[in-house]
Parts: structure tokens; sequence; C-alpha cells
């Protein structure tokens, strides 16, 4: 089904059954993305979902929804989604997906925390940076102010989600005040892990066109790693954290828990 649609999944997620649920993305807007540029964005029909469902091995235990943001299907899809995961896969502990702070907020505590009960277990989502500056300049639709609101909304509901930054995307000379930023902005809220990507510029996108015009100049990889070492020394979780740098995009690839593996990474990137 959908064969000729991108499909991007998480690096964790790779052995894990995929379920489309929305195709290319609703927003498209993102400086710094060519995901889905050239692609239409919809929803795929129930119908589809369904049939997809039925030829899916019963005893599968998790599900990932593709698409940039499955959750903009609104909670009354989800809902309805869920339900028909756990009447096809009655076995499926978790249904993991991407999701945004914008789709996040269409949701209410009481939403999130019926389709968490419902087996929503886990999401993926892009915060970047914790700099409005940087999140207007980059076009990401987000302030800092509603990433934690969103955040924490997902914490009262006890939704877990993976928590996605990019490094370098403040720019040249940006990087360490950014970190400082981004580490307050993850500390105000509990996140099971810290997925860091590299920032990469892709030919078509509105980042390159800026890096043409002199608009954006990309910091180089001793900035960058400084940027994820400064990252290390200011995130404070309440909560053991993972820390993953291992996407392939990254300068340098380290994981480990926050805090009580703090030392070890920043050890790493050090000698690195
Ligand atoms: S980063 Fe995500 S939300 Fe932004 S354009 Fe790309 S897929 Fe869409």
């Amino acid at each position: 089904m959908y064969r000729n649609d991108t499909i991007y999944y998480p690096q964790d997620e790779i052995s894990t059954v995929l379920l489309p649920v929305t195709l290319g993305c609703n927003y498209n807007r993102c400086a710094f993305c060519s995901m889905y540029k050239d692609d239409r964005y919809r929803e795929v029909p129930f119908f589809d979902m369904e049939r997809e469902l039925l030829n899916i091995y019963n005893y599968t235990e998790r599900v990932f929804l593709t698409g940039a943001d499955p959750m903009s299907i609104g909670f009354d899809n989800m809902e309805k989604l869920l339900d028909m995961i756990n009447r096809y896969l009655p076995y499926c502990a978790c249904v993991a997906s991407y999701a945004s702070i914008r789709s996040i907020a269409r949701y209410s505590i009481e939403e999130l925390t019926i389709l968490h009960n419902k087996g929503l277990r886990l999401l993926y989502i892009g915060f970047e940076a914790g700099r409005d500056d940087v999140l207007k300049l980059m076009n990401k639709g987000q302030t800092v102010e509603q990433s934690i609101e969103q955040a924490k909304k997902l914490n009262r509901a006890s939704l877990q989600f993976n928590s996605i930054i990019m490094y370098g995307i403040a720019g040249e000379g940006e990087c360490i005040s950014n970190a400082v930023a981004t580490a307050d902005m993850i500390n105000q809220f509990n996140t099971s892990r810290i997925i860091t990507m590299n920032l990469i510029i892709f030919d078509g996108t509105e980042l390159k066109d800026m890096l043409n015009k002199g608009e954006f100049i990309p910091p180089g990889a001793r900035e960058r790693l400084l940027e994820l070492k400064t990252l290390l020394e200011n995130l404070q979780p309440s909560e053991p954290t993972v820390f993953d740098t291992t996407h392939p995009t990254n300068i340098i690839s380290i994981k480990g828990k926050l805090p009580q593996d703090r030392n070890r990474l920043i050890n790493k990137i050090i000698n690195h």
C-alpha cells in the first residue's frame, strides 16, 4: 500500500510494523526540511488502513504510524484508528508515531489520556531548538513557550515522547547560546529520550536559498561539537533521560543515560 510514496520512520523503529496514516506533510514549511517537498499532503482513508491491518501478523506487538504528523488527523480519527488497531492486533502493546507541537496543541489532556489508554505509547516530536529567533528563522511554526506547554500536557497525560533537536541550526557563533537555551527548554519537562540531529542543508530548501544569499552561515564541526557538549553540561533532567546522537546525520555517535552518564558522554566529545 502506498509503496511509491515517501515514508520516513525513526531508526529505533526499523523493525516495527509500519502503518501509513498520512502522506506528505500538512505543514511543509520548515526552512531546513526537504523530506516531503514534492509530495501532496493527504490522509490515508480508513478503508485502506483497515485493509493494511488485515494483512499484518496477528501477534504484532508494536506499530509505528507513518507520515510527518499522524496526530494531525485529530482526536476522533486517532481514537477510531487505535480502536481499529486494537481490534485487528489484540497483542499490540505500543503504538508509536511522529507528532508536532502544532498538532498536540489541538488535543486536551483528557483526550491525550484516552489515546494513551488505548495504546498510543510513544511520540517522536521535533523541538529542534530552544530559541524563538532560531525557530522563527527556520519557520518551524512553534515558539519555545508553546513547546514547553504542549510537552507538559503530554507529561500530565502520561504519554511518553522522544524530543528531537537539531544542532548547528542557530548558525555560526550561536551554537553555545542555543545549546544553553535548548537545555533550559528541555529541563522544564520530562522526555524519554533526547535525539539529536546534525543540521544538513539540503538542495531545494529555503535554508539553501538563505545560504546562497549569505543570510545563514552554518557553524563548523568544532562549534557543533561544542554545542553538543554545552547541551550535555546544561541538561538537568528530573527523571532519567536517554541522550542519543546515533542518528546517521551526527558528527559523533554517543548514547547514554542522563544524569549518570553525563561525564562519560562529555569526555567522548572532548576526545573526538
Ligand atoms: S520538519 Fe516535519 S513539520 Fe517541518 S516540514 Fe519537515 S516534515 Fe513537515
